[in-house]
């Protein structure tokens, strides 16, 4: 078997880094969505020197194809741009990020120049009370300003959009002709049992086949093939517009994943469904780095994901 690969050829080409677990939403998939709860940026942060060792050693390895940054909110982390231009310098040149955008309109610029490619940005709403039931902060025009900023200097820019059956089901078609004004891809995602919602998805859950049907009331479209370890599948108007759907429970991907979470205190995962973080420091040497990643590829799911007592904002989005 080639090393860091499993039996079923799985391996880890695209590591996601949360560079904090802290964020300036409070959205309900995350926390318990009470206002009160937004936590203000002052917990000690990783500098950018530790993510770049620990990046570069996993690189090493597992040659990486892909750096995404994420968190908590990755735009609160201040040395992002030193970061990103330090991850370049490395020759690691597709570095994406996943946002909520809030913060993005001031930092996009700033950004592009140091060398991000892309960004996925998290907007869950355009109607402006069920952005606030959904984030606990008002004025979503700080999320579209920065997806204009993010367009206007050359950035790739795709939306997900988080569906919540009694909060935001009625945002599935706005959102879609919002991405579509404005020439972007949406991915709609299938609610995840997570964090507090880990024995409580029921509730809100709204599966793939709901969000194609209420598309299917405005739009035809056909499923276009799926990409290798892609976790959205993806469809085709008649118009010739894209949009996709993560839908972890109704078609999920595990089988071909080639993720690695490496989180906020510098811990990997190989898998959103497990708990327990594998500490790794860049003075280990190739063996135990080795032996770390196996455990790590020992945690992925063969069928589905089976959900986690941990949130995204702790293990990274
Ligand atoms: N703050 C950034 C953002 O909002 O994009 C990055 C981190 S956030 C944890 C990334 C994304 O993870 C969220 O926007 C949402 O799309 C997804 N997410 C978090 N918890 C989820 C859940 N329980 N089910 C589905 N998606 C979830």
């Amino acid at each position: 078997m080639i090393p860091n690969t499993d039996p079923y050829n799985r391996t880890f080409k695209n590591l996601r880094v949360s560079l904090t677990d802290v964020c300036n939403l409070n959205c309900v998939y995350c926390t318990l969505g009470n206002e009160d709860d937004i936590v203000a940026d002052h917990r000690p942060q990783k500098n950018a020197s530790f993510f770049l060792n620990l990046i570069v050693k996993l690189h090493q390895q597992l040659n990486l194809e892909t750096i995404r940054l994420t968190g908590g909110e990755p735009l609160l982390y201040r040395e992002l741009p030193q970061l990103i231009q330090g991850l370049n310098q490395q020759n690691l040149h597709q570095i994406q990020m996943t946002t909520n955008g809030y913060l993005l309109a001031r930092q996009a610029q700033a950004l592009k120049n140091a060398g991000l490619k892309s960004v996925n940005v998290s907007l869950d709403a355009i109607e402006e009370d069920v952005f606030f039931a959904i984030t606990k902060r008002k004025n979503v025009n700080k999320v579209i300003a920065g997806i204009d900023a993010a367009l206007n200097c050359g950035l790739t820019v795709k939306l997900n959009a988080v569906i919540m059956k009694g909060i935001n089901e009625s945002q599935i078609l706005p959102l879609l002709d919002f991405a579509f004004s404005k020439n972007i891809t949406i991915r709609f995602l299938e609610v995840m049992a997570m964090g507090h919602l880990y024995t409580n998805t029921e509730t809100h859950f709204v599966a793939q086949q709901q969000i194609l049907d209420t598309i299917a009331t405005k739009y035809s479209f056909t499923q276009k093939d799926r990409q290798l370890s892609a976790t959205a599948n993806y469809w085709q108007t008649t118009c010739g517009q894209t949009f996709g759907i993560i839908a972890n429970e109704s078609a999920p991907f595990c089988h071909d994943c080639n993720r690695l979470r490496l989180d906020a205190k510098g811990n990997i995962y190989g898998c959103l469904s497990n708990n327990n973080p594998i500490a790794i420091t860049p003075d280990l040497d190739d063996f135990a780095l080795t032996q770390k990643l196996q455990t790590a590829m020992q945690q992925k799911q063969l069928f589905k994901f089976t959900g986690s007592s941990l949130s995204m904002l702790q293990i990274g989005g």
